[in-house]
């Protein structure tokens, strides 16, 4: 077994990015080089803004190299929970901008020509218990009620026509979400940056931020730069050069394993319509297949940040569990695993703000790919035009705790009460 990113291995990766000369000033310094913070040099570049993507890594390292490569509709948490928080009408607002992430993602793949295995797929959230049955289909119900949003509610007799497994009590199919090739995608969007005049620099981890007249002095790992405007779109990487955000965003690891490619014969009988399932745990499983075929599920084994020791451990826990739920996989050969980090901030909500003249979009608690997309989009359109405080997103409160080291205890605790939960819930 390879503990390498799969995904990495189906192109040339680090993209070949044409060379840029070190700048001494931008307008605006772009710190993390995934989905946000390409998607924002993109469209700042492309309205003559003179922007830097600064990545302690290589371009794309992060998690948007590395997820599973779905694309879905809707938020982290259920439309129930976020009408109980924050009403009707801000949830319809709120789900709404998921669709239209979406719809935004799949022009820009297609006004890019990025070839990263798009595909309409849709997905399917499968229950773990029958009590989640229940609320999978009151979720249906409200959806069509309040949402005028067409899911589909298939109850444990019904579920056979879309995944082979007999450990699920119902399931939720959704049509429009999409799957595609994270590294591809992120490796195109890239280049696309690029190519509107977006100068993109891997392994400059910025170290320090300096205020300095109406702007900053970024110290980095390879020199510094002044900036008018930074924009931070670290996600679950976000480290001490940005403490307050720091404190806002737990880093909790995910780890997938691949299988080499399976026969089509049982690829097909396994998940019939390729779609991207999930369960309702909270140490959720999510699987699907890749375009060569191959079974590709993930997982986590406790909600800390990735690490070497929990990669091997969790690749034998997620061959256990993908061999619970699909019997037929039983043996077959496991070849890459691989993790990554997602961003949760407290609330489970995505964020876009500014604090102290930085702007950020961060916190999509595995809603990345569209989100990070539109996110970083809709946020530069903003910062352009003064108006980030209109964001839909922007007015959420975004808790800090008192400081970045509180993280640790917070996730392990986190660790035992979402077990106890799947345990009795
Ligand atoms: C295993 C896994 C599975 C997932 N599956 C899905 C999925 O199926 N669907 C979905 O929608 N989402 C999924 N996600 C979440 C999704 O991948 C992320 O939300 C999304 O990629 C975030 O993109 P980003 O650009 O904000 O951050 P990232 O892609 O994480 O990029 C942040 C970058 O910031 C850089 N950085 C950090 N600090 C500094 C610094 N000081 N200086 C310079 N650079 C810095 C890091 O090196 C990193 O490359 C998954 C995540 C993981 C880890």
């Amino acid at each position: 077994m390879k503990a390498r990113v799969f995904w990495q291995e189906t192109l040339p990766f680090p993209p070949p990015l044409p060379e840029a000369e070190w700048p001494t000033r931008v307008d605006v310094a772009v710190i993390g080089g995934g989905y946000t913070g390409l998607s924002a040099a993109r469209t700042l570049a492309q309205n003559g803004v003179k922007v830097a993507v600064l990545e302690a890594n290589e371009i794309g390292w992060g998690a948007s190299s590395r997820n599973g490569g779905m694309a879905l509709t809707g938020l982290k948490l259920s439309v129930q929970t976020l009408v109980r928080r924050y009403g009707i009408e801000f949830a319809r607002r709120l789900f709404d901008f998921s669709l239209q992430a979406l719809d935004y993602l799949e022009k820009l793949i297609q006004e890019e020509g990025i070839a990263c295995d798009l595909e309409h797929s849709g997905h399917l959230i499968v229950a773990r218990k029958p009590s989640h049955a229940r609320d999978l289909q009151t979720e249906v119900e409200m959806l069509a009620r309040d949402f005028g949003y067409p899911a589909r509610f298939l109850a444990r007799a019904g579920l056979g026509e879309e995944i082979a497994s007999e450990v699920y009590h119902g399931g939720l199919v959704d049509e429009r979400s999409l799957g595609l090739n994270p590294a591809r995608y992120v490796a195109g969007l890239a280049l696309a940056a690029a190519r509107q005049g977006a100068k993109l620099y891997p392994r400059r981890r910025v170290m320090r931020l300096e205020r300095q007249g109406n702007g900053f002095l970024l110290h980095t790992s390879q020199g510094r730069l002044q900036a008018e405007k930074v924009f931070v779109a670290t996600s679950g990487y976000t480290d001490a050069a940005l403490p307050h955000l720091q404190r806002r965003i737990l880093p909790i690891g995910s780890y997938i394993i691949a299988t080499s490619p399976l026969p089509e014969a049982l690829r097909l009988s396994l998940i019939p319509r390729r779609r991207m399932v999930f369960d309702t745990q909270h140490y959720l499983n999510y699987f699907r297949l890749s375009a060569d075929g191959r079974m590709i599920f993930g997982g986590r084994a406790v909600f800390f940040p990735e690490s070497e020791r929990i990669l091997q451990e969790s690749a034998r826990i997620l061959r256990k569990e993908m061999e619970y739920v699909f019997p037929a996989l039983r043996g077959v050969e496991v070849e890459y695993v691989w993790g990554g980090t997602l961003d949760f901030a407290l609330d489970q909500m995505p964020h876009v703000g500014e604090e102290e003249g930085i702007s950020y979009a961060l916190g999509y608690a595995g809603h990345g790919v569209a989100f990070g997309t539109f996110f970083g989009h809709t946020a530069a359109q903003a910062l352009i035009a003064g108006r980030l405080r209109e964001h839909p997103f922007a007015n959420l409160p975004f808790t800090a705790l008192p400081s970045a080291r509180l993280r640790f205890p917070l996730l392990v605790l986190a660790s035992l009460w979402y077990r106890w939960l799947d345990l009795v819930a």
